[in-house]
């Protein structure tokens, strides 16, 4: 009753009502709501809709009694051109989008950031409350941390970067490799090195580059060169001790004490 020719003929009569003098399409589907309830489906011809669909929802109250229109509106297809979902303008910010005298501030809750505020009576306390991490209103919270762990990891400065694979040793073991505070310092520190393009950049303690400070490159020629050489220019022939032939006597010196 609620899917049958019928049925498909009251549901769009109702969608050419809404549609007036735009041609509704041809019968896309059938969607069942509940026992009492079906949706019809016809393809929108309006301007402007491709993909669109007239959704025409029908009633049937059982036996005896007529079908009833519920709702008629257009509803986006599979295909259809639709504007995409609604983002907060401060989750659309995106790392270097901030300028010079831009606010940002952090959102509310945001999670990685928690409480960090100590005040004391005591004045050894605030002298070096600031140095531990107090003395500031937030700190980074443990989601803050591993947040930038994981992004630093995977960056430029990461120990899967191209530079750090073929560097000859890790920034660990480097003189210009500056270890931060705090449970960053673990696997992570700031390159002090201007030659570098790391230099004032957090860098993972496994990450490298060619400007490490044990680097050290070897003097000698740029080409290979063979072990051995052979000037043939100066050739020197030395005698063996064999029996020289005709041709050697006659071109040898002559012993005059032997006659
Ligand atoms: S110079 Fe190279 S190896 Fe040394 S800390 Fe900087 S990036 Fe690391």
């Amino acid at each position: 009753m609620l899917a049958d020719q019928a049925a498909v003929r009251f549901a769009r009569a109702a969608a050419q009502e809404e549609a007036g003098a735009e041609r509704v399409g041809a019968h896309v589907g059938v969607l069942a709501e509940d026992e009492v309830s079906a949706t019809h489906l016809f393809e929108a011809e309006h301007a402007g809709y491709r993909g669109w669909n007239w959704a025409v929802t029908i009633a049937h109250a059982g036996p005896g009694t007529p079908l009833s229109i519920s709702e008629v509106v257009l509803l986006p297809g599979q295909d259809a051109l639709v504007a995409p979902q609604w983002v907060p303008w401060n989750e659309r910010v995106r790392a270097g989008d901030l300028g010079v005298g831009d606010l940002l501030p952090p959102k509310e809750d945001d999670p990685r950031l928690v409480p960090g505020y100590v005040a004391s009576d005591d004045p050894a306390v605030e002298e070096v409350a600031l140095e531990v991490g107090l003395g500031r209103v937030r700190v980074l919270s443990r989601e803050g941390v591993l947040d930038a762990a994981q992004r630093w990891q995977g960056g430029d400065f990461g120990p899967r970067s191209d530079m750090a694979r073929s560097a000859p040793a890790h920034c660990g073991t480097c003189g210009f490799y500056t270890r931060l505070a705090g449970s960053l310092g673990a696997a992570f520190g700031v390159c002090a090195n201007e030659l570098t393009p790391a230099d004032g950049h957090v860098v993972h303690v496994e990450y490298g580059c060619g400007a490490h400070s044990e680097v050290e490159v070897e003097g000698g020629p740029m080409v290979p060169v063979a072990d051995v050489v052979y000037d043939d220019a100066e050739l020197e022939v030395e005698p063996t001790g064999a029996e020289p032939g005709p041709a050697a006597d006659a071109g040898a010196p002559v012993d005059e004490t032997a006659r």
